[in-house]
């Protein structure tokens, strides 16, 4: 908590422990201290199946963990937002809640609210958002010309949906797309304006059944085919350890850019490094989201709505100065970007400890 608030999302899942709740709030320490967002790290969690339980469950669960916590939350200690099986109705409940315990409105207790309770616009598009940034930063670093960048994404949620729209707008050739249902691969490049219609609507949220292109059902073929592909940039997208001892050698993009978190295991991380194949981490490719989540709280402090375009260009500004700070600390102490992006966080996590003193 030594640069702010503590901040992360609140996990309901049955395989919820402590130590991963430890683990991911350090995590976040580092994501918002890279990004520079006057933040620390937090997490939260509960053991709990919310997909066997009703709504009205789920809300009581809510409503219960939010009185007992929330003498340690509030927008100046800790602003929890949504994680896995948790959403904007969610956050809702936590702000119903908690203004009721406070005795006024409060809803910069959580990020990720709904628009008509002070939610931000451009929050849905704005981790693929700032993927997009990371992969036009370091083709530019690379002189890989991005109107010619082939691309294979994995996953096709919101993150991969999402950098893939902004890529296409950037002129990059999409060649490959996985997600849970299987796989879609087409060397002229998949129309993602068309495919981003499909899976919204007939699809049902999934890209199986898409026409054009070639289709791999079998999911673990398709994934094997489409981490190995050579193609520019390589993006998961999806799930943790996907790149890992076994399928690292094998891995023939020129650049990977982590839109999951912990796609890359360690011992895959030397491997690529090894091959000369170049790696943006986690923390600095897929911060765009806690940055428009930091602009949601801010909103909400000033209690006034951004525009949008005023979102984007924040964002874009914020992720800019952040990849440089990264790259440049890359260049000049001969690291690769892991080590570099780790390097800045640690060190401004590290000069507000010092200069605060006794009490950070
Ligand atoms: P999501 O649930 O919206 O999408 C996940 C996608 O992965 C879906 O398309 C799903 O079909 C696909 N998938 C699942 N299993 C797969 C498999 N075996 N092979 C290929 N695809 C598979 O989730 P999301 O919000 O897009 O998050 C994706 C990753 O990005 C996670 O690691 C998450 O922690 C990270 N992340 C998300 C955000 C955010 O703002 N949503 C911010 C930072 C990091």
């Amino acid at each position: 908590r030594d640069r702010g608030p503590g901040k992360g999302g609140i996990r309901y899942h049955p395989g919820v422990t402590l130590d991963e709740v430890k683990a991911l709030a350090m995590l976040m320490t580092w994501k918002c201290a890279v990004v520079n967002v006057p933040y620390g790290g937090a997490k939260g969690g509960i053991v709990c199946d919310p997909t066997n339980m009703s709504q009205r469950e789920i809300e009581a669960l809510t409503r219960m963990y939010t009185a007992e916590i929330s003498m340690i939350i509030g927008p100046e200690k800790d602003i929890p937002a949504p994680d896995i099986n948790t959403n904007p109705q969610v956050m809702s409940w936590i702000v119903d809640t908690y203004s009721a315990k406070k005795g006024y409105f409060s809803p910069g207790v959580v990020t990720g609210k709904p628009l008509e309770l002070g939610g931000s616009k451009g929050r849905f598009r704005a981790t693929g958002r700032g993927v997009a940034i990371a992969v036009d930063g370091i083709l530019k670093h690379k002189d890989i010309d991005i109107q010619t960048a082939t691309v294979a994404i994995q996953g096709f949620g919101n993150v991969g949906s999402a950098t893939a729209f902004f890529l296409d707008q950037m002129g990059c050739k999409i060649t490959g797309l996985t997600d849970a249902s299987g796989g879609i691969f087409n060397e002229e490049g998949i129309d993602i304006p068309e495919i981003l219609e499909y899976v919204s609507g007939a699809g049902k949220g999934l890209i199986k059944g898409y026409p054009k292109g070639e289709f791999e059902k079998d999911l673990d073929s398709a994934n094997k085919r489409l981490l190995e592909s050579k193609v520019d940039v390589l993006i998961p997208a999806a799930l943790d350890g996907q790149i890992h001892g076994n399928n690292a050698e094998n891995i023939r993009a020129r650049v990977v850019v982590e839109a999951a978190n912990g796609p890359t295991t360690p011992e895959a991380d030397k491997i690529l490094s090894k091959n000369g194949i170049t790696l943006v981490p986690d923390i600095l490719a897929n911060s765009g989201g806690v940055t428009v989540s930091y602009f949601e709280w801010v909103q909400n402090l000033q209690a006034k709505s951004w525009r949008e375009e005023e979102i984007d260009q924040n964002l874009a500004d914020m992720m800019k100065r952040a990849f440089d700070d990264v790259l440049s600390v890359s260049v000049k102490e001969k690291v690769d970007m892991r080590m570099a992006a780790y390097m800045v966080a640690f060190d401004r996590v590290a000069k507000v400890a010092q200069l605060r003193g006794i009490y950070a």
